[in-house]
């Protein structure tokens, strides 16, 4: 079962604001090349025509993600992250604030970060070579069975998360051509899916 892209599944609380903190440029470095490499975007051809991909890096206790339906934009604005402060994966609700609502796919962020305290970043991209190869690449992946953007996928994905550690990159079995890596840096998490790239061609 494939899920389509752009749609919120969890309960939220969202606080409009008129500013926000500037973003890491780390993050902003990594969106830029990921969207060149078509693995953050918007095409016509794909997904109906939704945005896909997001990114998030940890600010204190709470995270920063692209907000909801960013994916078309070549460049952003610190306005175009939301900050998520508050997250329950068992009630399947988080509350956010920002200019802009925060990425559909926040729960699964938040999974990751849940799974290990080391994790600062966390990159979710859409990749066709990688998802085709994942199990060619040996990639740990979420089962079909378990529907996108529910509890059970959130849970499963933190306790997959956990035993992978502080860096690693899975594949989304139910979500097509759904990838997400982790580290403790971006240029970590951004290597293994470079990397995967690589490995997958060769
Ligand atoms: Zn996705």
């Amino acid at each position: 079962m494939t899920e389509q892209e752009g749609v919120i599944k969890f309960s939220y609380d969202f606080e409009k604001r008129e500013t926000v903190p500037e973003v890491s440029r780390d993050l902003q470095i990594w969106r830029d090349l990921l969207v060149e490499y078509e693995l953050i975007g918007q095409l016509p051809d794909r997904y109906g025509g939704y945005g896909f991909g997001n990114l998030s890096c940890r600010v204190g206790d709470a995270f920063s993600i692209t907000a909801s339906q960013t994916g078309g934009l070549k460049r952003l604005t610190a306005a175009d992250y939301a900050l998520v402060d508050h997250w329950s994966l068992a009630r399947n609700h988080l509350s956010a604030s920002g200019v802009k609502e925060p990425s559909s796919e926040s729960l699964t962020h938040a999974a990751i970060y849940d799974s290990c305290a080391s994790v600062r970043f966390v990159f979710h991209v859409h990749s066709p070579l990688i998802w085709r190869a994942r199990q060619k690449l040996g990639l740990p992946e979420t089962s079909a069975e378990i529907p996108y953007g529910t509890v059970l996928m959130a849970q499963t994905l933190e306790s997959l998360a956990r035993e992978v550690g502080s860096d690693g990159i899975i594949a989304m079995a139910g979500h097509e051509d759904g990838i997400i890596a982790w580290s403790t840096t971006a240029m970590g998490a951004g290597a293994l899916i470079f990397r995967a790239l690589h490995q997958q061609a060769s």
